[in-house]
């Protein structure tokens, strides 16, 4: 498969991807949007020009502010359309010749700001990393026994705040909340001393289920539209004094940052592999079928104020313990209704080595060992004025489908 549209061979937009997002062309409107290298297609411009005629269509799914209305149509339409657009995008098409149309939109990326690219209703974090899991188990429980009982039974979980997720290139400010150091005998208030990235990938839902509906991991992947990066801010001096006996709350409310393409499952089809072996079994409505996971390739880079890119972490969505399936499948089991632009997060992707640890907490392990930036500086946790990029792809027998990234610069506490 070739595109009409040239691109170079890194790039995380072939015409394998087409992903799906909203950009906001010239300042002037938004509009939903794919792309194909370092070409912007708007989508609504497509659907004007007649182009997906044969899917009849009531409305213009793509003159949107968000992707939700195209989601919702779900997986019997919105994957004919995407491959329907990836044919258009093909050497040979009618689009290749149809200059008008291509006038109307295409666009560079200079042209577009990324918006948010779904509304997001509801937001849950898993913890599914039995690397990142041992990890913080090490560091605050016991060495011995760091996983607690229930960690290989069920996907461990908490329900997020939704209204502070934000795209790529937002500012996040450093938050302030109430602390208790070790030394002293009351809680202290000001701005988090310990701001920490958690390398995270999320899948989007597709559709609405009623109260009491369960989904099975059969069928999960049917209602799972397509996937994000993830990075889930967390203050851990304000987490570790606040999150006895219910979990994160303050600690982690204050923004949670996402690439703006949508990459589905079926772009990902050919990077499916097994996962880990799940010992001991899981109950029978956690057991599945067929390989579940994805060798999707992470990297986290931190760049500090004028200074130049270090990558400080390579790690793989291939190691997560439990696979998404399981989880919506865990998620729904009580009946639990979910709704169309969900996201459900996977917890911190950590690998086996200390190269690919997914946070600063245990990069640094809690601030014992301090990392060395190619400027001299050190870091433990995240400064001031630092920016964190998070990538990934997915690469094999030539093909390479990416997620772009999702990059964000911390501003002191205001
Ligand atoms: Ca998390």
């Amino acid at each position: 498969m070739k595109s009409f549209i040239d691109y170079s061979s890194d790039s995380d937009f072939s015409i394998y991807n087409i992903p799906f997002g909203v950009g906001y062309i010239k300042d002037e409107y938004p509009t939903c949007v794919t792309r194909i290298g370092d070409t912007i297609i708007d989508l609504a411009a497509l659907f004007d020009a007649g182009y997906f005629k044969e899917f009849n269509l009531e409305e213009n799914v793509f003159e949107a502010l968000v992707l939700n209305p195209f989601i919702e149509l779900g997986k019997e339409v919105t994957v004919p359309i995407r491959e329907k657009i990836q044919e258009l995008l093909t050497e040979g098409s009618p689009l290749a010749n149809d200059k008008d149309t291509q006038e109307e939109a295409f666009f560079s990326l200079e042209e577009v700001d990324m918006m948010m690219p779904v509304h997001v209703p509801n937001y849950t974090d898993f913890y599914s990393s039995i690397e990142h899991a041992t990890n913080v188990g090490k560091m605050f429980r016991d060495p011995e026994n760091a996983l607690l009982p229930n960690w290989k039974h069920l996907p461990v979980g908490y329900h997020g705040r939704a209204s502070s997720i934000v795209v790529s290139k937002t500012p996040i400010f450093r938050p302030k909340g109430q602390t208790k150091p070790n030394d002293v005998d009351k809680p202290v208030f000001g701005p988090t001393k310990r701001l920490d990235f958690e390398l995270e990938m999320a899948f989007i839902t597709n559709r609405y289920t009623e109260l009491g509906e369960t989904i099975d991991t059969d069928t999960a992947e049917d209602t799972i539209f397509g996937m994000v990066l993830f990075n889930d801010w967390s203050a851990r001096d304000m987490q570790k004094w606040e999150y006895v006996p219910l979990g994160p709350f303050l600690a982690k409310n204050f923004g949670s940052s996402v690439s703006p393409w949508v990459v589905t499952l079926e772009a990902m089809e050919d990077f499916r592999v097994a996962g880990p072996k799940q010992d001991p079994e899981v109950l029978p409505y956690l057991q599945y079928k067929g390989d579940k996971n994805f060798d999707i390739k992470l990297q986290v880079s931190l760049t500090p104020k004028d200074g130049e890119e270090n990558v400080i972490c390579n790690s793989n969505f291939k190691y997560m313990y439990w696979n998404m399936a399981q989880q919506l499948a865990h998620h729904t089991v009580n009946g639990c209704n979910i709704e169309v632009g969900d996201m459900y997060a996977s917890g911190t992707i950590s690998g086996k080595d200390k190269n690919s640890y997914g946070s600063m907490l245990e990069i640094s392990w809690s601030g014992q060992k301090p990392i060395k930036l190619s400027n001299g500086e050190e870091r433990t946790f995240v400064e001031d004025n630092d920016t964190i990029t998070m990538r990934g792809w997915c690469e094999k027998d030539g093909k390479r489908v990416g997620f772009g990234e999702v990059e964000t610069l911390i501003l002191p506490a205001h």
